[in-house]
Parts: C-alpha cells; sequence; structure tokens
C-alpha cells in the first residue's frame, strides 16, 4: 500500500510542477490527507493553498473552498483549470444558469476544487445539496477573517463552524497569514478547531529588508528610494487617502514611471483592469489605498513602499508582505509623520465601533508608533510582536545595518512636556513648536503665552526637529493626543519622572534627510 506522502508528492510535480514541498506543507497535505483537521499560518507567499489543493486532489470526492474575495477565487480557479485541474467557483458574479450548470458538474462528480463565498456556503440549500455529495475536505482560507479584532472581519466567517456539526467526518483545514496569538485562539474557538494541528511556521520573511524613515519630503524621498533600488521593478505604493494616491500616482506618472492609481473609489472596472496590467506588464507601479492587495499573487514585487503609516503591525506586515513572494531581495520601505499619528487617531475615535474595540485598535496604533522609533532590529520587533523569538540583530534591516544614534534628550523632552503643561494640554503640536521657538504670531499672544516661561527657551533645535522629539514622544508613550480636542497634547503618567529629572531619556538622534534602504548602502 502507498503511504499517504507518495501520491502527494506525484500530484506535487506532476500536476504543479514542482520538484518539492516548501516548509512544513508536506505535513500538513499528509495530516488532511488522512482526515486530519488543521489550523495552518503560514507568511503570505509560503505557498499555504497547495495545503488543500493537493489533498483535494489525492482524497475523493469534491474539496469545497471558502473564499471571502470574488477576484481571488476567480484568479485560483483559472490558474487551476490552466494546470488541467477540474476546478469550479460559485458566487455572486454567476448567472442562474452558470451556477446550475457548476451544479450539475458537482452532480457528475466532475469536480475536484470548488470555490465557494462564505455566504452561498451557509444558505440551507446549498448545505443540504453538499450533504448528497462526498465532499473531500473544507478548506477556510483567509481564516482570520472570522476575528472581530482585525481588519478583515466578516461576520458570516463565524458561522462556518456549522460545517463541524454539518460533516462531523469531512476533514477542514483553516488558513491565514495573520499569526497574533489572540486571532489564533479566535479562530480555533470560532470554528470550533479545538481537535486540530496546528502548523505554526516562521513569520519570517528573510529577503525583506525593513527600512522606516521620518518623513520630510516623502514624496522625494519615495522618489529616491524607487530611482536607486527599483528603477524598472514593480512595487506598491500604499497611502492612506484617495486623494494622496490620485496625487502620488500623478506625480510618480510625470517622473517618467508607469504609476497607477488604485482605490476603493474608482470604478470596478477600472481597478479589475489596473490589477490585471499590475499582474501582467513588467515594472507597474501601484498606488493604493488598503483596498488594494488581499488575494493579489504576484510573486515579483520587489518593494512596497508606505507614505503614511499603516494603523497597526498587523497591516503592516500584511501589506510588506507582498514583496517578494518568489523569495528574491526585496524592500520594504516606509516614510511617516506626525500628522499619520493624528489622522489615524482620528479615524478611530469617529469610528462606530464599540469603545472596547477602539482602544484595541488605539494600542495596536502604539505598537505600530513603536516600531517605527525603534532603535533596535526592526525584524525582531515584528517578529516578537507575532510571539515568535529571534535573533537580537538580523543584520537585514535599517537599524541593523546603519545604527540610528542616541543622544540624551532629557533636558528637550522637559522643555517640550512643560510647554505642553504651561498652556494647560490645550494645543496641538504645531502651536507649541511656536513657544519653543519664540514665535512672533498673534495667537500666541492674544492667549498671553509669550508671557509663559518656556517662550522662547527651544531656540536650539528648529522647527523640523522639535517636531521630530514630540513625535518620539508620542511614540514613547509620554505624550498622548487628545482628538476630542483637535490633536491637543496631553501628558501621560510617565512623564513625572522625567519632568522631575528622576530619569533621563534616550531619544533617537534627528537624522540627516537621507535614509538608509539597502544594506550598507546610503541613498
Ligand atoms: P500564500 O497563499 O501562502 O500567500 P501561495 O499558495 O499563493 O501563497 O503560494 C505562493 C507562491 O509560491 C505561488 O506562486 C506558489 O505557486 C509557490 N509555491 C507554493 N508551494 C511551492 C513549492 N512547494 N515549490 C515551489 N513553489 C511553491
Ligand atoms: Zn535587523
Amino acid at each position: 500500500m502507498e503511504t499517504a506522502g507518495q501520491p502527494a508528492l506525484n500530484v506535487l510535480q506532476s500536476i504543479f510542477g514542482y520538484d518539492a514541498f516548501r516548509h512544513n506543507q508536506q505535513a500538513i497535505v499528509e495530516h488532511v490527507i488522512s482526515g486530519g483537521d488543521a489550523l495552518v499560518l503560514m507568511p503570505t507567499g509560503g505557498g499555504k493553498s497547495l495545503c488543500y489543493q493537493i489533498p483535494a486532489l489525492v482524497r475523493s470526492g469534491t474539496a469545497v473552498v471558502v473564499s471571502p474575495l470574488i477576484a481571488l477565487m476567480q484568479d485560483q480557479v483559472m490558474a487551476l483549470k490552466q494546470l488541467g485541474v477540474k476546478a469550479a467557483f460559485l458566487n455572486s458574479s454567476l448567472s442562474a444558469a452558470q451556477a446550475r450548470d457548476v451544479e450539475q458538474q458537482l452532480e457528475a462528480g466532475q469536480i475536484d476544487l470548488l470555490y465557494v463565498a462564505p455566504e452561498r456556503l451557509l444558505g440551507e440549500r446549498m448545505l443540504s445539496f453538499l450533504e448528497r455529495l462526498p465532499v473531500a475536505l473544507f478548506a477556510i482560507d483567509e481564516a482570520h477573517c472570522v476575528s472581530q479584532w482585525g481588519h478583515d472581519f466578516r461576520p458570516e466567517y463565524q458561522q462556518l463552524r456549522i460545517l463541524h456539526e454539518r460533516f462531523p467526518s469531512v476533514p477542514r483545514i483553516a488558513l491565514t497569514a495573520t499569526a497574533d496569538k489572540r486571532t489564533r485562539i479566535e479562530i480555533i474557538e470560532q470554528l470550533k478547531l479545538q481537535g486540530a494541528e496546528v502548523y505554526l511556521n516562521s513569520f519570517d520573511r528573510h529577503n525583506i529588508f525593513y527600512a522606516i524613515a521620518e518623513a520630510r519630503q516623502a514624496k522625494q524621498q519615495l522618489w529616491d528610494f524607487i530611482q536607486n533600488q527599483h528603477a524598472n521593478d514593480a512595487g506598491i505604493v500604499y497611502c492612506l487617502s484617495r486623494k494622496k494616491v490620485e496625487a502620488t500616482a500623478q506625480w510618480l506618472s510625470e517622473q517618467g514611471r508607469i504609476a497607477l492609481p488604485y482605490h476603493a473609489g474608482l470604478p470596478a472596472e477600472l481597478r479589475a483592469h489596473t490589477q490585471q496590467r499590475f499582474l501582467r506588464e513588467e515594472g507597474i507601479i501601484i498606488v493604493a489605498t488598503i483596498a488594494f492587495g488581499m488575494g493579489i499573487d504576484k510573486p515579483d514585487v520587489r518593494f512596497v513602499a508606505h507614505l503614511n503609516l499603516p494603523k497597526n503591525i498587523e497591516a503592516y506586515y500584511q501589506e510588506t508582505g507582498r514583496a517578494g513572494r518568489d523569495g528574491l531581495p526585496a524592500n520594504a520601505w516606509m516614510a511617516y509623520g506626525l500628522q499619520d499619528v493624528i489622522t489615524l487617531r482620528q479615524f478611530m475615535q469617529d469610528s462606530q465601533a464599540p469603545e472596547l474595540i477602539k482602544r484595541v485598535e488605539h494600542h495596536k496604533l502604539e505598537a505600530m508608533l513603536g516600531l517605527c522609533e525603534l532603535i533596535t532590529c526592526r525584524r525582531h520587533a515584528l517578529l516578537a510582536y507575532f510571539d515568535e523569538d529571534a535573533p537580537e540583530k538580523c543584520g537585514h534591516c535599517d537599524n541593523c545595518v546603519n545604527p540610528p544614534e542616541n543622544f540624551d534628550a532629557t533636558e528637550v523632552a522637559q522643555k517640550a512636556l512643560s510647554c505642553v503643561y504651561r498652556t494647560e494640554q490645550r494645543f496641538g503640536v504645531t502651536y507649541l513648536i511656536d513657544i519653543l521657538l519664540g514665535t512672533d504670531d498673534d495667537r500666541i499672544k492674544a492667549n498671553q503665552h509669550d508671557q509663559i516661561s518656556t517662550f522662547g527657551i527651544g531656540t536650539e533645535l528648529n522647527a523640523t526637529q522639535w517636531r521630530g522629539i514630540f513625535r518620539q514622544l508620542i511614540a514613547t508613550g509620554y505624550l498622548d493626543i487628545d482628538i476630542s480636542r483637535y490633536g491637543a497634547l496631553r501628558l501621560t503618567e510617565k512623564c513625572r519622572a522625567i519632568l522631575r529629572s528622576e530619569q533621563t531619556l534616550l531619544l533617537r538622534k534627528q537624522q540627516d534627510r537621507k535614509a538608509t534602504t539597502k544594506a550598507g548602502k546610503k541613498q
């Protein structure tokens, strides 16, 4: 008798054309083939699809793949068909006649892999239809969509637990590239996967070089980066707003690159067309909001650039993870500024989410900021966030290659913090800096803030340097942004020790304009 490994390897080689399994694909595939449940946590580009596609072909019956995105389904089915695999999808893009046709093929046992949207699968009609078929397995792709805390939450995903009750003997495999512990636990609970084998891969994307710089002339910084390192490469540039997407795409186009905007406000047809061009043509830059990316399988994206701060580390990891899926060197580059923090806080504050979720989001943003201001290895911190141990230094991020200089910032911090205090924690950064610099300003005079002790005491730094100090004080939790007061800064409990000179504070020395982006090389 053959072991499970042999037919699996055969399928891998003869159908998919690969020599060998990657990471722990083999163990996962064998486990599912033998009928076990599995939870697979693998970084983007790790090769999750094969983990269910191969068992689908080895086990008898139809494998049902739940997938949240219609575009993604269609791409996958098309790719499988090209390999000669009998695959189909059922979703709202099909006409009634087309759907009936797929159902007939299913009944005739002519389909090995069926991709289906969760809302479609969960209808009673579909469930009882499937009960009459031999189902090989259920694969639940993008399983983190069950998580209420995540940014891809889809309520219908939570109802997928019903599969366990209706099909107790059919193996289920849930897959995700989101790996924090909380999400992992939630997936197991929500999908009733307590008996599942958990396959946790390293989330290290060793071929990605991480670099984060403060934004000074962000557009120019971006252009220097692209021009010096990716003059002909495909890449993605993420921006927070649609307006900025449009403006940046336009600007890059003027510099001579093909740069296409992508955001949810553009017509669906145009978006689909843009996506196709990105996949098929070489050297295209997509400038996008976060609406772009999930499910885009383009292996040779050479860089992902952020012109704004992502709202949390999960998002940063996912978005940067779209670079270098082919395993070749790629860059994750970011320029961020204080305004990003204020805008994101504002978004969170204005959202309809319950208070508790807002608080979690707030903390997650703080962690993201922490990653930016870090003076030690980025990769170490990134992996630590996902509960993974990694060497203290990776040697392949900006901070490892070019350790940022510190300086004793106790005194300047005291000046900044007392300025906040003396103005009753009612003002934003720009105003505070004007006071520190002793700027002649009508509003300051009207408020009589030219009379307070901190007026003009900060002339040793310029406005940009002060911005950097405030940003770091916010990132490290000494100052807090009061969104209900238009971004006024407030002191936190942590400040006390500094104001009383009980603690010295080391901050990142303001870098010169040029940020490091690649091993040993200055832009
Ligand atoms: P994920 O869904 O985890 O992001 P995919 O399943 O799309 O990743 O796989 C990423 C890329 O790696 C795809 O181009 C896929 O064909 C390729 N791949 C997956 N497994 C292997 C393997 N064992 N050998 C070679 N290439 C592989
Ligand atoms: Zn490092």
